[in-house]
C-alpha cells in the first residue's frame, strides 16, 4: 500500500486508511440483520451464529427487537477483516458496522447512521427487488452523499431474481448498478459466484455449511459468454471514473490486471455515481465474504469523504469551517446516539470526526455552554464492551460520564469552539394521548418521557395547555408502540395511551409583528416585561431560528433567553387548532423593563403573549402529514382501489402493470388512513397489500380544519 497519510498519529492502532464506518440498510427483513451477523461471524467476533428467526442475533439489542425480529436501534459494532488479495491485502482493516434499521417508523435511526457513516451497502431481496423502503433509504443516502455497494441477499429463495434486483436499482432508483460477481444458479441451485475482476468461479462446498472455505475453478463453460459480458460493461462502466482505465479501453485493450480493475472500481465508488452489485444469501453463508472484501476494496475510508462543515462561533447561518480526519486537529465529535444500557448506564455514540479524544478528558458542548469529563471509552463488539484510552479521528465509539448531551450535540475544545451539522428529522406523524396510572407513576413518567425524547429526536413530548394532557407523537404506530413498551420495561412506568391520532402542525404565511406585555402592578410586588418581535416563514424543515436583535439593552442580557422561553413555549400550543408551530423564524427586536418589578416569569410571559399575538397576524395555517402509498393489487381491483384511494382524499402519482399486477403510488393524507390495512382486503379480496411512510406536510382543506378546530375546542372544554 502507498504511503500513509500524516494525519495519522503514530499511536494509533489502526492507520486512517484502514478503517471503514459502514452502514448497512434496507427495506425491512431484506436481511441486514443477518448479514450483519454474518460479518460478525467471518470476522471472529462470535463464534457461533445467532438467528434472526431465533431471537439471538446479537445487533438486535433491545428486547423488542429480538421479539419482533426486527433492528431498532443503530448499535455501532467494531470488527477486522483481512483481505487476501486486492490493494489491502494482508493488512488487517478495522470495520466499524453500523446497524440501521429498515422500518420507516425509525427514520431517525437511518438518518443519524447515514450521517455518520462514510460508505453503506445496500441490502436487497432477491425475490422483492427494489422494495418502497429501500427507495426511502437510497434517497435519505443519496441526501448524505454515502458511496455504497448492493448485495442482492436471499439467492436462495424461490423466485430470486439477480438482473431483475439489478435492473431496479436502475429504473426505480435511478442508480447506476453493475455487478461485479454473478450467481451460479439461483433459489436451492445457488451454488456460488463468478468473480468478474478476476475471472475465476467459487463454488461453496457442500460439506462446509458455514460457506468458510469455498473451491476456486474456472469459470464454467455455460456462465462464461454471460460472464465477459458483464465484465466487458464493468470496465467501459469504470472507464468512466478512471482516465487510464479509459484511454487504454478507447484503444481497444480489455487486459487489465485485477488491481487495476480493482483501483478503478474503487474509483469509480468513490465518485458515488457506480454502485458495484454482488449477490448471495445470508441466511445459507454464501457471498458474504465477497461483500466484506468488497467494503474493503471500495468503500471510504474517512480520509477519502469529503470535508464535513461546521459552525464556528459567531457563525449564524453558513456554516464556515471544514473538518477533516485528522488527529492532530482540534476535536471535532458529533453525540449521534444515546442509549441506557442495563450493565454501563447512559452511552453516548460518537464520531469523532477530528482530533483524539482520551478517556478523563474534558469536552466542551456548546449547546449547553459546558464541559463535560469524558469518565469512559469504550468500544462495542458484539455483546462485549472493550474500554480504551484514547479515540482517534475517523473513529466510532461511546463515551460513559456525560450528563447533559442529546442527540447531535457536538463536542469540541473549549479554545475551538465548532458546532457539526447535526442530522436532520422529520416531523413526527402520529400521537397519542398518555395518562399515568396512579399518582406515583406520574413524575416517573415524565422523568422517562424525557429521557426518550433525547434518545430519540423524533419522539416528541408535549403538554396541551389547554387541558393539560401529555401528548406523545412519534413515526408511527410501531414506534410508540415500542415507546410504550420501553416505558413499562425499561422504566416500569404504568401508563394508559389513548387512541393514536394525526400529529398536525401549524405554521404562518407571511410576516407579522406582535407585542407581548406583562404588567400587574396593583399592591403586592409587581410583574413587569415586554417583549415586541418580528416572525416570517422559515424554509420548511428548519423548524424555528430565534435572532436576538435588541440594542441598547431595553431588555437586559438575563431576560433574554427567559423570553425565548416563552415564545418556544408559545410554539407547542399554536393559535389555529392548538398544534405545534414549525418553520418560523422568530427576531426579537423591542422591549422595556422596569427596575424592580421585571422578573424571568414576567419575561417568559411577555413572549407567550408576543408570539400568540405575532401568529394571529401571520396567515397561520394548519398542516396535516401526508403518506406516499404503494399499493399493488391483481388489476382486476385496479379500479376499485383507485376510487376508494380518490375518497380518501388521495393523489394517485403513477402507475405501472407488472404481469397481471398493477402498482399503484400515491399521496394520501394520514388522516384518511386509519384502517386502510382492513378496507383494502374487503377491496381486494386479501389479495392486494400496501406500504406507507410518510412523505410530506400539506395544508388541510377548509373542511377538515373545521373538524379539527372543532374537536380542539371540544377538548378544550372536557
Ligand atoms: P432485516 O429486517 O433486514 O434485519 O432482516 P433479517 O436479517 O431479520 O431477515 C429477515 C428474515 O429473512 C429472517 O427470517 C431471516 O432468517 C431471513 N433471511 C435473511 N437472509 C436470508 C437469505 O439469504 N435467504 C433466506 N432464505 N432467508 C433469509
Amino acid at each position: 500500500m502507498a504511503q500513509l497519510s500524516e494525519k495519522n498519529s503514530p499511536n494509533r492502532p489502526k492507520p486512517l486508511e484502514y478503517t471503514r464506518n459502514i452502514g448497512i440498510s434496507a427495506h425491512i427483513d431484506a436481511g441486514k440483520t443477518t448479514c450483519s451477523e454474518r460479518i460478525l461471524f467471518y470476522s471472529g467476533v462470535v463464534h457461533k451464529i445467532g438467528e434472526v428467526h431465533e431471537g439471538t442475533a446479537v445487533t438486535d439489542w433491545m428486547e423488542q427487537e429480538r421479539e419482533r425480529g426486527i433492528t431498532i436501534t443503530s448499535s455501532a459494532i467494531s470488527c477486522n477483516w483481512t483481505t487476501k488479495e486486492g490493494p489491502y491485502a494482508g493488512i488487517e482493516q478495522q470495520i466499524n458496522l453500523i446497524d440501521t434499521p429498515g422500518h420507516v417508523d425509525f427514520t431517525a435511526e437511518v438518518e443519524r447512521s447515514l450521517r455518520v457513516l462514510d460508505g453503506a451497502v445496500a441490502v436487497f431481496c432477491a425475490v422483492a427487488g427494489v422494495q418502497p423502503q429501500s427507495e426511502t433509504v437510497w434517497r435519505q443516502m443519496n441526501k448524505y452523499n454515502v458511496p455504497r455497494i448492493a448485495f442482492i441477499n436471499k439467492m436462495d429463495r424461490t423466485g430470486a431474481d439477480f438482473y431483475g434486483a439489478v435492473n431496479d436499482i436502475k429504473t426505480k432508483l435511478n442508480g447506476n448498478p453493475h455487478p461485479l460477481f454473478l450467481p451460479i444458479g439461483a433459489e436451492d441451485k445457488f451454488i456460488g459466484l463468478i468473480d468478474l475482476v478476476k475471472m475465476k468461479a467459487f463454488v461453496y462446498d457442500e460439506k462446509d455449511p458455514m460457506g468458510i472455505k469455498f473451491n476456486e475453478i474456472d469459470i464454467p463453460e455455460e456462465y462464461r459468454e454471460a460472464a465477459e459480458k458483464y465484465r466487458l460493461e464493468l470496465i467501459e462502466a469504470v472507464a468512466d471514473f478512471d482516465d487510464d482505465i479509459m484511454v487504454r479501453f478507447l484503444d481497444g485493450d480489455t487486459s487489465f490486471t485485477d488491481d487495476e480493475l480493482r483501483r478503478g472500481i474503487r474509483k469509480a465508488t468513490l465518485s458515488r455515481e457506480f454502485v458495484g452489485v454482488i449477490p448471495g444469501s445470508a441466511f445459507k453463508n454464501k457471498g458474504v465474504q465477497m461483500m466484506m472484501n468488497a467494503v474493503v476494496d471500495y468503500l471510504p475510508s474517512p480520509l477519502d469523504v469529503p470535508p464535513i462543515k461546521a459552525y464556528a462561533e459567531g457563525d449564524e447561518d453558513v456554516p464556515s469551517l471544514e473538518i477533516v480526519s485528522d488527529d492532530f486537529a482540534a476535536p471535532a465529535v458529533l453525540a449521534f446516539k444515546l442509549w441506557s444500557d442495563p450493565f454501563v448506564g447512559k452511552l453516548v455514540f460518537i464520531r469523532v470526526y477530528s482530533g483524539v479524544v482520551k478517556k478523563g478528558m474534558q469536552v466542551y458542548n456548546p449547546r449547553t455552554r459546558k464541559t463535560e469529563r469524558i469518565s469512559r471509552l469504550l468500544v462495542l463488539k458484539a455483546d462485549k464492551r472493550d474500554d480504551i484510552d484514547e479515540a482517534y479521528s475517523g473513529s466510532i465509539c461511546a463515551i460513559i460520564g456525560a450528563k447533559d448531551i442529546a442527540t447531535g450535540d457536538t463536542l469540541c475544545d473549549r479554545d475551538h469552539e465548532l458546532r457539526l451539522e447535526p442530522p436532520t428529522f422529520p416531523e413526527p406523524v402520529i400521537a397519542m394521548s398518555i395518562e399515568p396510572k396512579s399518582k406515583a407513576d406520574q413524575e416517573k413518567l415524565s422523568l422517562a418521557l424525557a429521557r426518550l425524547s433525547d434518545e430519540d429526536p423524533t419522539f416528541v413530548v408535549t403538554t396541551n395547555q389547554e387541558t393539560g394532557q401529555t401528548l406523545i407523537a412519534g413515526m408511527g404506530e410501531l414506534h410508540l408502540e415500542i415507546i410504550r413498551d420501553r416505558l413499562m420495561r425499561e422504566f416500569k412506568v404504568e401508563a394508559d395511551a389513548g387512541k393514536p391520532q394525526i400529529a398536525y402542525r401549524e405554521t404562518i404565511t407571511k410576516p407579522a409583528d406582535g407585542v407581548g406585555k406583562f404588567v400587574r402592578q396593583s399592591g403586592g410586588r409587581g410583574q413587569y416585561g415586554h417583549a415586541e418581535i418580528k416572525i416570517e416563514p422559515l424554509e420548511k424543515g428548519k423548524h424555528y431560528e430565534f435572532v436576538n436583535e435588541i440594542v441598547g439593552g431595553v431588555i437586559p442580557k438575563e431576560y433574554i433567553k427567559p423570553t425565548e422561553d416563552g415564545i418556544k413555549e408559545a410554539m407547542l400550543n399554536g393559535v389555529v387548532a392548538g398544534y405545534p408551530v414549525v418553520d418560523v423564524k422568530v427576531r426579537l427586536v423591542f422591549g422595556s423593563f422596569h427596575e424592580v418589578d421585571s422578573s424571568e416569569m414576567a419575561f417568559k410571559m411577555a413572549g407567550i403573549f408576543a408570539f400568540k399575538d405575532a401568529m394571529k397576524n401571520a396567515a397561520p395555517i394548519l398542516l396535516e402529514p401526508i403518506m406516499k402509498v404503494e399499493v399493488t393489487t391483481p388489476d382486476e381491483y385496479q379500479g376499485d382501489i383507485m376510487g376508494d384511494i380518490n375518497r380518501r382524499r388521495g393523489q394517485i402519482q403513477g402507475m405501472e402493470t407488472k404481469g397481471n399486477l398493477c402498482n399503484i403510488r400515491a399521496f394520501i393524507p394520514l388522516e384518511t388512513m386509519f384502517g386502510y390495512a382492513t378496507d383494502i382486503r374487503s377491496l381486494s379480496s386479501g389479495r392486494a397489500s400496501y406500504s406507507m411512510e410518510p412523505s410530506h406536510f400539506e395544508q388541510v382543506p377548509a373542511n377538515v380544519l373545521k373538524q379539527v378546530q372543532e374537536g380542539a375546542a371540544k377538548r378544550a372544554q372536557r
